[in-house]
């Protein structure tokens, strides 16, 4: 697809001339060719042409310092690049010698340290206000677009992606807090926030007299020049939305399906309060606990029940997990295991009305389920194609699991004997984090806590940092608290991102702020997850907003005697929200609708997933490990056994993710009431997962899908996003970077294709520009059977 006439920002795409000899090579003086033979005429003229190079140099040296300090923080301040004609190749010139290159990092952190950011300092009463303001904002807006008879780019379109860019971060602002603040009152005030701001916008997604103007417009300049493909696609997305809304639909519909989606949103938001606010814990006494490693008992807050001395164990992830992991007694695992899938009881009977909802209005909007809804807007097309994705990955993958659950249950066998403990024939859901464990610790000799010795999170994150800065020729500067209200808790930390550091124009560009909330805290989400807080946009007047976004995940907090040691788990998370973070921050679209990660939801996870390749790379996990206390790179014994665990159990961990996605599909794939009725959540979740995971429920049956927030919203019909898009990952990362993980040039030319479009051209013809050829699942079929 061609691009438009707002191409003058885009910076680069051949990438042949940064890297051939112009771009290495050192400017040359002396290229006057003498044919004088006299010694000392030629001694004379070499004096002369010394002094008047050396004073030439001083002068340029200085004159170029100004310039360029000045030229730099005036061109971030103003996020402007186009006002210094000639400035690029000046600082490119100099960026070739180490004294400015030198320069140029601390002119980073000056520049970075004077960049505008965002205020966190809203009261609960303020986040309200602000919220009607919007709302009212949001009403008179389209009040207006609704009295223009005549539409046109003009007096629609462009309004229409203006409003909606500079409208991009209020919203999200206001909505965040629930997530991350350390006050109840002021998540409390965000999360009603954001059930007004769903409401109003359900409202006036729903009118018909805007719906009409927008469609008049489509139908007259539909297949035409009229404006740029970003924005005509803009347009074409507008009134497909209102016609998924029902806006076509005759009144006494339109008013059920709004009914319908008023009803569906407060759920949503009512799902996710109650697992973000579950407070709950277990108590173990010590005895109990045997087999979880001391340094994470300390981490417990101790207490006194009946005299007996305990330890409280949330079900935060750092607490949990570990005891599913470690703790030898299968009744603490089991009771931790059951709690935990139980830990938001309430949560049940609203995901179950959330699915009658969604029911309902597929039906009203002429569909027959409500996935063929949701998917015609996804790489997957349709209903059938995801159900035979799976079909096919669970018919591959099934004697794989099968096999891994046979040596399992010997596995188990043994240990039980060797114990002295009664002899068991089934294999468990609590079983398994612990026996794959212990599996991996004696029989490969993957010792997690030792690994997780060359990880300290400060410096593994520096180290990762590198990383992305040396593929994608970025950097990373951070900036400290003092300036505390632009964090909205102390243990956050800001990093200012600039772009093409050695390579391509402008030099130095400042991309953007990504934040970084690593610790759990009472209130805060409990999964890791990227926000992209405000996406990119150019603005009315040429220039651009640039973006910011968070990682908000919840690793250990390092104690005043020990740093916070990441898991080989755990360094992959964060490489996977990192990957979220940089497809927020570098790319470049006209509009905030297709930036980023607004992506097709089945691809969205893609680029993280082809980062987390590298944390299975062996170069790269070496210079990303760093002992805590030696600062040596992780020893090679250690690595090996580590990079040969990779596929143990893969069939079973996969099966895993089947299991989500199918229940998910299972619920979304209802086409008559008579099903609808019949479905009985607890029964669903447990049969499925014994069916295709092959791992006992012992009878027991819990509800892990109360906590399952992707499907009570975002994900639903669309878990199998995660196993879909590790197609494309998998097919990018054995095509490009297998041979050569760090090599810039395939780095670059990713980021300037899959990460820079975000969803601004379609995705698969973005994919066939990279790749050379239509993406298919070959490498895909050999990592995850293991065979690669
Ligand atoms: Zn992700």
């Amino acid at each position: 697809m061609a691009w438009g006439p707002q191409k003058r920002w885009t910076t680069n795409a051949k990438y042949s001339t940064f890297f051939g000899v112009e771009d290495t090579k050192k400017p040359s003086f002396s290229s006057n060719k003498s044919t004088v033979d006299e010694t000392t005429v030629i001694a004379v003229k070499v004096f002369r042409f010394l002094n008047v190079f050396i004073v030439l140099v001083a002068i340029g040296v200085l004159v170029a310092q100004f310039w360029f300090n000045h030229g730099c923080i005036i061109r971030c301040d103003k996020y402007k690049y186009n006002e210094f004609p000639g400035f690029g190749k000046v600082s490119e010139f100099l960026h070739t010698y180490p004294l400015f290159s030198k320069m140029s990092q601390t002119d980073l952190e000056t520049i970075a340290s004077n960049l505008p950011l965002p205020q966190w300092t809203q009261t609960p009463q303020e986040i309200l206000a602000e919220a009607k303001e919007l709302i009212a904002k949001d009403k008179a807006f389209y009040d207006k677009i609704a009295a223009i008879e005549e539409p046109t780019v003009e007096n629609v379109l462009i309004p229409s992606t203006e409003y909606e860019n500079a409208q991009y971060f209020p919203v999200n602002k206001l909505t965040f807090y629930q997530y991350v603040s350390p006050d109840k009152a002021v998540r409390d005030a965000s999360t009603e926030a954001e059930n007004l701001l769903d409401q109003a916008s359900i409202e006036q997604n729903s009118r018909v007299d805007v719906f009409k103007v927008y469609n008049k417009l489509w139908e007259k300049i539909n297949g035409t020049d009229a404006t740029d493909p970003e924005t005509m696609k803009f347009l074409e997305k507008t009134v497909k939305f209102y016609k998924r809304n029902g806006l076509n639909l005759p009144e006494d519909k339109r008013e059920e399906v709004k009914k319908l989606k008023l009803r569906r949103a407060e759920l949503q938001t009512k799902f996710a309060k109650n697992t973000n606010e579950e407070n709950g814990h277990l108590e173990f006494t010590l005895d109990e606990l045997e087999g979880v490693p001391a340094s994470i008992i300390e981490q417990f807050e101790k207490a006194t029940v009946d005299g007996q001395e305990k330890y409280k164990v949330t079900f935060k992830y750092p607490d949990i997990l570990p005891v599913l992991k470690y703790a030898k007694k299968e009744s603490t695992r089991k009771l931790a295991y059951i709690e935990n899938q139980n830990k938001v009881p309430e949560n049940a009977a609203i995901l179950k009305e959330i699915i009658e909802l969604r029911y309902h209005l597929a039906k009203l909007l002429g569909y027959d389920t409500y996935s063929e809804f949701v998917l015609e807007e996804r790489m997957a097309k349709n209903q059938q194609n995801v159900l035979d994705f799976l079909a096919d990955l669970k018919e591959k993958l099934s004697p794989l699991g099968e096999q891994e659950l046979q040596k399992m249950k010997a596995f188990k066998k043994e240990h039980l004997k060797a114990n002295g403990l009664p002899d068991q024939d089934e294999y468990y859901a609590w079983d398994h984090s612990f026996y794959n464990n212990l599996l991996l610790e004696q029989e490969h000799q993957v010792d997690h806590q030792k690994i997780s010795e060359y990880f300290p999170l400060d410096k593994t994150i520096s180290n990762m940092l590198g990383f992305y800065e040396s593929l994608f020729d970025v950097k990373f500067v951070k900036v400290d608290n003092s300036k505390s209200d632009t964090v909205w808790h102390p243990d956050v930390h800001k990093f200012a991102l600039f772009s093409n550091i050695k390579y391509g124009e402008p030099k130095n560009e400042f991309r953007g702020w990504i934040f970084f909330d690593l610790h759990p805290r009472e209130g805060k989400y409990t999964h890791a997850a990227q926000f992209g807080l405000q996406a990119g946009y150019e603005k009315p007047d040429g220039t651009r907003e640039t973006p910011f976004a968070a990682l908000v995940c919840n690793f250990t907090k390092p104690k005043k005697d020990k740093p916070s040691l990441l898991k080989h788990d755990e360094v992959t998370t964060f490489f996977h929200e990192l990957g979220h973070g940089v497809h927020s921050l570098l790319s470049r679209t006209k509009h905030t609708r297709f930036h980023g990660t607004h992506v097709p939801r089945d691809f969205v996870e893609c680029p993280s997933q082809m980062l987390e390749f590298w944390t299975w790379s062996p170069n790269e996990l070496k210079v990303l490990s760093s002992h805590y206390k030696t600062g040596e790179p992780l020893a090679d014994d250690l690595l090996d056994k580590l990079i040969k665990s990779k596929h143990v159990n893969t069939g079973l961990a996969n099966l895993r993710q089947m299991h989500f996605a199918l229940f998910d599909m299972k619920l979304h794939t209802i086409a008559d009431e008579k099903d609808l009725d019949a479905v009985d959540l607890d029964k669903l979740w447990n049969e499925l997962r014994e069916e295709l995971t092959f791992i006992s429920n012992g009878g027991i049956t819990s509800r892990g899908y109360a906590t399952f927030g992707h499907i009570a919203g975002g994900y639903e019909s669309g878990y199998y996003g995660y196993l879909y898009s590790q197609v494309f990952a998998t097919d990018i990362y054995y095509t490009h970077f297998k041979a050569d993980p760090m090599n810039v040039e395939k780095g670059l030319q990713y980021r300037d294709t899959i990460l820079k479009n975000g969803g601004s051209k379609e995705v698969l013809d973005i994919l066939k520009e990279l790749l050379g050829r239509e993406p298919n699942s070959e490498a895909f079929m050999k990592e995850i059977l293991g065979e690669a």
